[in-house]
């Protein structure tokens, strides 16, 4: 389950920022998930908790904001939506599609004290 480490890199950044913004506390998390970044949503609320047990984020709260999938396809000339990485274009069913946005997991946005 790579959602453990990647729980364990935002703690890092979170224990870093805390020295950086000067916070004691990490109230809540915003978590951009992209729907082709490989990211198991449930897994990483999960694997969230775990993590930041006893940590300054021992009591924050978890927001996932999905993010959908988008490629451009150059054969229909369009920007389309697609749900997994080797989809095809649900317009005219190319599989050269170069996608464009949804690979990204990041912090969007943090509530400290
Ligand atoms: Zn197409």
């Amino acid at each position: 389950m790579h959602e453990m480490s990647l729980c364990e890199s935002i703690l890092d950044i979170l224990e870093q920022q805390a020295g950086l913004q000067q916070y004691q506390l990490v109230k809540v998390v915003w978590l951009e998930i992209g729907a082709l970044s490989c990211v198991e949503p449930a897994a990483m609320r999960f694997c969230f908790d775990v993590v930041m047990e006893g940590s300054l984020a021992s009591k924050a709260r978890l927001e996932i904001i999905n993010i959908e999938g988008r490629a451009w396809c150059a054969q229909c000339a369009k920007d389309v939506v697609i749900e997994q990485r080797y989809d095809a274009c649900p317009v005219c069913e190319n599989y050269q599609l170069q996608i464009n946005n949804g690979e990204q997991m990041r912090i969007k946005e943090l509530e400290v004290e």
